[in-house]
């Protein structure tokens, strides 16, 4: 969320290209910054279908194709139960495409095996996981997964 507090499909972070086509988490975390948009706590909205996610993701000015880092869902928890099927969605879609960037998800939500078993199945991205585990600590990379074994 920038300072303006406008909502952006796309946005270039110090660390990566930021796909946000939901906007607000069911999770209450006092330290997240949406909460100063009121973000938290509510219900996640969705701005953009997967394919219109793709569309504008090829076309933007500092994507590379294999070479930019992408990160989906900074405006939400993609792995918040009511984002999964959307993620899924949208990750099938990256996929049809041919976009193999990597891709980075930040998540608190419980990972269940059948979430990245179907994870698995669809993507043949590189995707990291990183797992939020306090306030106090910097984000802790849970998962590294090329193609092998997501859930090992
Ligand atoms: S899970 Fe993430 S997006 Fe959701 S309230 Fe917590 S820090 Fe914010």
């Amino acid at each position: 969320m920038f300072l303006d507090r406008q909502h952006r499909l796309l946005s270039y972070h110090d660390t990566w290209l930021s796909l946000d086509p939901i906007r607000g988490c069911p999770y209450r975390c006092s330290y997240c910054v949406l909460r100063h948009a009121g973000a938290t706590g509510t219900s996640p909205i969705q701005s953009a279908s997967p394919q219109k996610c793709v569309q504008e993701l090829v076309k933007h000015p500092f994507f590379v194709p294999t070479q930019t880092q992408l990160a989906i869902g900074n405006e939400t928890d993609m792995l918040h139960p009511r984002n999964c099927d959307y993620l899924l969605n949208l990750l099938a879609e990256i996929k049809a495409v041919g976009v193999n960037n990597s891709i980075s998800l930040i998540t608190k939500a419980p990972l269940s095996k059948e979430t990245l078993d179907s994870i698995r199945r669809i993507s043949g991205n590189q995707i990291r996981f990183f797992r939020k585990v306090s306030p106090f600590l910097p984000t802790v990379c849970i998962r590294h997964w090329y193609g092998r074994d997501i859930a090992a």
